[in-house]
């Protein structure tokens, strides 16, 4: 930490930081006196869908830089991120394609007509993929559950094009060959513990023990390959913390996240598509045959798949793995932007100090993405939040948010509060289901 600096921004960039600036009189002064300065956060797990406020509940939250993890509406995401880039009110948006599966039978093949999942059974669907959506310019294609063909060959024509491969760990690939399929980075850290589970052969209640004491004895050496290939891993740990909760206690849990600002469609799905609220939400009740026993069960399940999260996070910290902070935001209960300072205080939680969770949302993710963004310094784009109590000391203090910096605009507490107003008023009045009683 620096004390009593002086940060000059000039159009979108940090020009000086020092402590004796002279600058001429058409700066704006901002007084920051007994405030602390940090870099805007970063979601590196981010989901846009139609819903462009959430560009705004980002900013709000002091989240100036999100990587989306690809979404049924691209083409859309794409041209927001044209506008961004032009100067319009939003964070800086890196865009992942694809969510390449390869799918058979029938009932797959129907689902991809109504546009579940891109479908490439074969290397050459692969590759011809990867160079229209390099061509498209996305910054990395997303992989999600391809065959080890097509895997290979989407990181393959990937490399020679070269743009990141980024995403799930391919079920049909594992961790082993997982380490050398030349791709970069893992989407969640539920990807490594999943692949442990099949590994030891299938987690319940009645062996979590022995599982957990497995990971215990492997966590250390995953770290070190991913670290070996320098594959960096997005957390999305408070997603799963929430899982649990959405499956047993659905009511009090809506109650704890920020749902007013969600969009409304979204929370109350429809007859296609699950939704958040109670009696469409698809957490709840996951898998509840209803006995006491099984109920049992199923918590002692959830308890160890969330602890098995915790060991792997730890094993990768300490073994120098690069860890970005992630949401999976607009999945069930995760409001963007909102669920990013969760995010930052369940890493906390989990054993990461305060510098280090700050690390993994700001410097970390901005390495990543090869993007400027991600420390105060010169030549930074301008993205900063001025917070009113210092973050070192305590990660709840990144939400005591005074003012963001986005890309040079300045967004004061007042600006901040009447941006949230109104999504809260415009989302009031298209909503079908009243949620009075999630309000606190
Ligand atoms: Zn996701």
């Amino acid at each position: 930490m620096l004390d009593s600096l002086t940060v000059l921004i000039k159009d979108n960039k940090i020009t000086q930081v020092a402590k004796e600036i002279s600058f001429p009189n058409e700066y704006n002064i901002i007084d920051g006196t007994g405030q602390y300065l940090i870099p805007g956060l970063v979601d590196t797990h981010a989901h846009l869908h139609r819903s462009k406020n959430d560009l705004l509940l980002y900013l709000a939250n002091g989240v100036t830089h999100i990587a989306n993890n690809n979404s049924e509406s691209d083409n859309l995401i794409l041209k927001w991120r044209k506008e961004a880039n032009e100067g319009a009110l939003s964070p800086k948006i890196y865009i992942a394609a694809g969510g390449m599966s390869s799918k058979k039978g029938l009932i797959q093949r129907i689902k991809t007509l109504f546009g579940d999942a891109i479908k490439y059974n074969t290397p050459t669907q692969a590759r011809r993929a990867v160079r229209k959506f390099k061509s498209q310019g996305y910054d990395a294609i997303k992989s999600y559950n391809p065959n080890t063909e097509v895997h290979f060959a989407l990181t393959d024509e990937a490399e020679k094009q070269g743009i990141p491969v980024i995403g799930h760990l391919p079920p049909s690939v594992g961790l082993e060959d997982f380490y050398n399929s030349g791709q970069s980075q893992l989407a969640h850290v539920e990807e490594i513990t999943k692949s442990t589970i099949k590994e030891f052969g299938g987690m319940w209640s009645d062996n979590s023990e022995e599982y957990l004491k497995y990971l215990k004895t492997n966590a250390d050496q995953i770290a070190i390959k991913l670290k070996e290939k320098n594959i960096v891993v997005s957390s999305t740990l408070w997603i799963i913390e929430s899982i649990p909760k959405q499956n047993f206690d659905i009511d009090n849990f809506l109650k704890t996240i920020e749902l007013e600002y969600q969009n409304p469609g979204q929370i109350e799905g429809s007859q296609l598509a699950k939704g958040w609220l109670p009696g469409n939400n698809s957490y709840e009740n996951m898998a509840i045959k209803n006995s006491a026993e099984q109920i049992k069960n199923h918590k002692l399940f959830w308890k160890t798949y969330v602890h098995a999260m915790h060991i792997m996070i730890k094993a990768l910290i300490k073994n120098g793995v690069t860890v970005t902070a992630g949401t999976d935001s607009n999945g069930p209960g995760v409001v963007a932007g909102f669920s990013l300072l969760d995010e930052l205080e369940s890493l906390n939680r989990c054993g990461l100090t305060e510098s280090q969770v700050l690390y993994a949302a700001t410097v970390a993710p901005a390495q990543w993405m090869q993007s400027n963004a991600g420390k105060v310094e010169i030549g930074r784009r301008a993205d900063l939040i001025l917070l009113t109590k210092n973050p070192l000391e305590d990660i709840k203090n990144t939400r005591t948010i005074n003012a963001v910096i986005t890309n040079g605009k300045y967004l004061d507490r007042i600006t901040l509060d009447k941006i949230l107003l109104s999504i809260r008023l415009a989302n009031n009045n298209s909503r079908k289901i009243n949620i009075d009683k999630f309000l606190n």
